[in-house]
């Protein structure tokens, strides 16, 4: 049996398998979450597997305590507000994730930012404390299945179940965080959740709502946000001159970036994104890539290719480039 009553000693055992790059489910205060090494390219790349989502959406990253913030995101003086009054607690912050910030690419589906939170779980901040990494964790259902809010909804849903399940009792608060983008200057609330938006606006005046703004993080429409500013060419055999070849399989070139020589879905998912910003880079002009299978996680390496090769009349380099 997987699930496992929390307590000191299996709260230890669910931190070394986090850090040997296995999948833990544990109890937040919010839903119970599908646990991963936020800094493990292939751990958050089981999490997607796992969930079985055909495209990549970016996780919310929990850390023990707010001071930890500060090494993985820009930290404002409204971040800061917020994160005294709220954390631990069911407020998600988006902010723009720092250069050096040691967290998977994958994780924030590539974006420039990052969704972080404290939870306000006992178990939960004990697993964070006894990992010593921030832990990527999206609520651990199936796609398209309802949230779970105790543990033996978790053991029924996936087949193969993750490698422990921490059983934590039900979950006090049974819905989402709420999710507050700070990255401009204007706050804007990407989903309703736990803390209500009055409850915010106290802290920091008024709060756009996403539909209001149309801003393009918005969840839903986060899928054409990161794109590289190079044109990419799919399903390509080889690299045109002035092209880039990202590569998939044991056919590839030798001397290209591969996402994964052996055909490993997972390993080409855990690479997708920091490959692409390698080869969106000068000299290149353009990123043709191979094809990618279209089972298992190749549906959303296909999903996040297509909408990155889409057309961007906005893109400079696609105007200069005609
Ligand atoms: P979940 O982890 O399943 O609770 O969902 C995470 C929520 O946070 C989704 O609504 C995401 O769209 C949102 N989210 C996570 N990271 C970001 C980010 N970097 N920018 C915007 N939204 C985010
Ligand atoms: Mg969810």
């Amino acid at each position: 049996m997987t699930i496992v009553a929390a307590d000191p000693r299996s709260i230890a055992q669910a931190a070394e398998l986090l850090r040997d790059g296995r999948l833990v489910a544990f109890p937040t205060e919010t839903v119970y979450g599908l646990g991963a090494d936020a800094t493990n390219d292939r751990a958050v790349a089981a999490i997607f597997a796992a969930k079985g989502r055909p495209s990549f959406n970016p996780l919310i990253i929990h850390l023990a305590a707010a001071e930890a913030a500060g090494e993985l995101v820009a930290v404002d003086d409204r971040a800061a507000a917020l994160a005294r009054r709220f954390w631990p607690g069911p407020l998600t912050l988006v902010l723009p994730r720092r250069p050096e910030a040691a967290v998977s690419l994958l994780a924030s589906a590539g974006l420039d930012s990052l969704a972080v939170r404290v939870p306000a779980h006992p178990v939960a901040l004990a697993l964070l404390a006894a990992t010593g990494r921030p832990l990527a964790a999206p609520s651990a259902n199936p796609s398209g299945r309802i949230s779970p809010t105790t543990a033996r909804h978790v053991a029924g849903d996936f087949d193969p179940p993750p490698a422990m399940i921490l059983d934590g009792g039900p979950c006090a608060v049974g819905v989402e965080s709420t999710v507050l983008d700070l990255t401009g200057r204007q706050a804007v609330l990407l989903r309703p959740g736990g803390i209500a938006r009055e409850t915010l606006e106290e802290e920091l005046g008024p709060v756009d709502t996403a539909a209001a703004t149309a801003d393009p993080r918005a969840p839903g429409m986060l899928a054409s946000h990161y794109a590289p500013a190079r044109p990419v060419r799919l399903d390509a055999e080889q690299a045109r001159p002035g092209e880039a070849l990202l590569g998939f399989g044991g056919r590839a070139p030798a001397d290209c970036l591969n996402l994964s020589a052996e055909g490993d879905l997972a390993e080409a998912a855990a690479n997708l994104f920091a490959m692409l910003r390698r080869l969106d880079a000068p000299p290149q002009r353009a990123i043709a890539v191979m094809p990618i299978p279209r089972h298992g996680l190749g549906l959303a390496i296909n999903d996040r290719l297509r909408r990155a090769a889409a057309p961007r009349p906005s893109s400079p380099l696609v105007r200069r480039d005609g």
